[in-house]
This record gives structure tokens, sequence and C-alpha cells, in this order.
């Protein structure tokens, strides 16, 4: 491919360095592939905030699922491989096999990581993307556009702000979480208090038919390095119909503090009182539970690894088979992502 003085090209783009778009490289990378992994390296995240619990069975009667429940080996092999990640068994109320991966051991290690494993990594944020000779432009906000035969949209709720036919089912929230800088004495490092059902879950199923913004509280703490994370808000809007104003925008955050701490009330800990960072983030979903994971329909070499709700069950285990695609995009991995109802095919 020619590339114009200047402009950096790469076989493959991951764009987006959360969960997502880390794990698919590395993954990548496994196979012996060439990866460039694309992320602004600031502004709160989702993998930032996230509790990274894993259940180990599965959380509803789906193939992605039953594979999801698999996702505390796959944490073990990516461990013996890349050393500590910060997964570790650990205990909730009932006897049921959970994990976690704390996310301050993951973000503190990741970049090494990514280095040792030969993943190159650039700083900066796309704006958008154009196909360009056999592959695509990337157009950076700051800096000279990077170019690549493949790239993948690993961008969260960046994604759809890249492109936007992307499934209807891809969606957004913001949530909320309080950030202790010390752990409950009441908290074992290893204890999850999380409460049996979460209303997100019911929330993103309805997020198609609402016709108001609504929030909910599923009140819970879990270890977070040495501290804690005390949440969990969701604040969810009915799509935007209206042109041109930007879709979601962020909410006021010490309205959303208000609203989290009342709702964390039924802990009856005094923990909603205790001074605590609140932080909240843009995250993306996907209404039917199942996130877009292969290639993006009418853009050949433009692909998606997005919309996960639980993510560090299902990136985990994804990401090999998403890899696999990539490394051969005509071979069985991609049947195997039809079958888990898995591929983004309507745009609209
Ligand atoms: C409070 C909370 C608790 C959670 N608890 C759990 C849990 O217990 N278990 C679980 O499995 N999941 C949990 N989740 C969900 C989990 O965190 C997500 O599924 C996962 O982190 C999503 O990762 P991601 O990489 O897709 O997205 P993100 O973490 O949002 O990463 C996207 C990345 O793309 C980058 N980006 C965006 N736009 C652009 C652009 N234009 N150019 C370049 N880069 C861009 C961003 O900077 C970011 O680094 C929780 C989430 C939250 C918020």
């Amino acid at each position: 491919m020619a590339v114009p003085a200047g402009e950096f090209s790469s076989e493959r783009l991951v764009i987006g360095g959360g969960l997502a778009g880390s794990l698919l490289a590395l993954a990548l990378r496994e196979r012996g592939l060439a990866v460039t992994l694309l992320d602004p390296g600031s502004g709160e995240t989702a993998t930032e905030l996230s509790y990274g619990v894993i259940p180990g069975w599965p959380l509803a009667a789906t193939g992605l699922a039953r594979l999801a429940a698999q996702a505390g080996a796959r944490w073990r092999v990516l461990e013996d491989r890349h050393g500590a990640l910060g997964w570790h068994p650990a205990h909730w109320r009932l006897p049921l096999p959970v994990s976690q991966v704390d996310g301050e051991v993951f973000g503190q290690r990741l970049p090494a990581v990514l280095a040792a494993a030969g993943v190159e990594r650039r700083r900066g944020q796309a704006q958008g993307l154009e196909r360009s000779g056999a592959g695509w432009r990337v157009d950076l906000v700051e800096g000279p556009p990077l170019q690549a035969a493949q790239v993948v949209l690993a961008a969260g709720s960046g994604c759809r702000a890249l492109w936007p036919k992307l499934p209807v089912r891809l969606r957004s929230s913001w949530a909320g979480v309080l950030q202790l800088q010390a752990r409950p004495r009441e908290l074992q490092p290893d204890q999850l208090q999380l409460p049996l059902q979460f209303q997100r879950a019911d929330l993103e199923r309805r997020a198609p038919q609402l016709q108001a913004e609504a929030w909910i509280v599923d009140p819970g703490v879990v270890p977070r390095g040495r501290g804690a994370l005390v949440g969990q808000l969701t604040l969810v809007r009915p799509a935007d119909t209206s042109s041109g104003a930007p879709a979601d925008p962020e909410p006021d955050p010490q309205r959303m503090e208000q609203r989290l701490r009342r709702g964390l009330e039924p802990l009856a800990l005094g923990w909603q009182a205790v001074p605590a960072r609140y932080r909240q983030a843009r995250v993306s979903f996907c209404s039917e539970g199942q996130p877009l994971v292969g290639p993006v329909a009418g853009a050949p070499g433009l692909w998606v690894f997005s919309g996960f709700s639980g993510g560090f069950a299902q990136v985990p285990v994804l990401a090999p088979l998403l890899a696999e695609c990539l490394a051969d995009p005509g071979g069985q991995a991609l049947d195997s992502l039809q079958r888990l109802g898995l591929l983004p095919q309507a745009a609209g």
C-alpha cells in the first residue's frame, strides 16, 4: 500500500486500548500477528471503573454465557503467559465459583505486558475513518493520519461516533462509582458484596423502549487495590433522535453522586456518607445482551469488538476467536461467532 510521507501504516490497527482492545491485541500477538493499538490514554473508561467480577457459571441460557463461564481459566492462561494481571479467586454470599480482576493491578501492569508482547502503542484519538486504497485511513484529532489494512473498533462508547451505521443494539449508558482509598475493615480482600440480581441488566434490556432517561443503583462494594469501589449507578437515556446534538452528553457529576449515595442506603453500613472520590464514565452495552464481534457490514477490512456488559467474562474468551477471524477472515472462527449470534450484520 502506498503511504504518503508522514503517514504511519500498519497491517492491523485496533482503536481503543481498554479491556477489549488490549486483550484483542494480546491475542493477535499470540498468533504472531503485528498490531498497533491506538488510545488517547486519558479520560475515565469503563475498564478503569469496573468491578472486574467474573462469575464462574452461565448467567443466561446462551452460548455466549456458557463460554463466558470459562473466563476464569482463560485469565489463568493469560497470567501464565504474561505475568500478574490482577486475577484472583473471590467469595460471594452464594457458594458459587467467582473470581475478580483487580482493576488497579490490571491498569498498572497492562502497559508493560503490552510492550513485552510486542504490541505497538500509539497515543491519539481517532476522529474519522475513510476507505483508502485496499485499507483504511484513520484521521486523528491531533497529528498525521494512520493507515491500516484492517481496523478494529474497540473504542467502547466511542465506537458509534467513528462508524454511525453500527447496529442499533449498540448503545451507551453512564456509570458512576465511589472510590474509597482504604478498604473498609468489614470487607475482606477477596470478598464481593454484590446484589443477587443486578437491575442494570434489566435497564439495559429496556433501553430501546425508554421514552425518558432512567437511572438505577445496584448497591454493592468490592475491593480494588488497597481501597474499594462502591456503586453502582447506571443512567440510560432514550435513543437520540435529534440531529446534530452530541448524543448522550456527560450528566452533572454532583447530581449523579447524590443519586448514587442515596441509592446506597440499603447497604446500611454508613459507607455512603464516607469521603470518597466520585468517578463516572460512559459505557457501551448491547440492548439484547449480545456484544458486537466481527466484520462490519458493507465495510471490508473494518471490524468491531464492543458492547460488552460483562467484559471481564466475555472479552477474554472472545478475543482469541476474533484474532483467529482477523488472521483468516474466511475461516471457521467466523462460523463460531455467527453461531453465538455476535456478528454485527444489520446496519441502521
Ligand atoms: C461500574 C462498573 C462495574 C462493572 N463491573 C463489571 C464486572 O464486575 N464484571 C464485568 O465483566 N464487567 C463489568 N463492567 C463492564 C466492563 O467494565 C466493560 O464491559 C469493559 O470494561 C468494556 O471494555 P471496553 O474496552 O470495551 O471499553 P472501555 O473500557 O470503555 O475502553 C474503550 C477505550 O477506547 C478508547 N477510545 C474511545 N474513543 C476513542 C477514539 N475515538 N480513539 C481512540 N481511542 C478511543 C477509550 O479511551 C478507552 O480506553 C463494569 C462496568 C462498570 C462501569
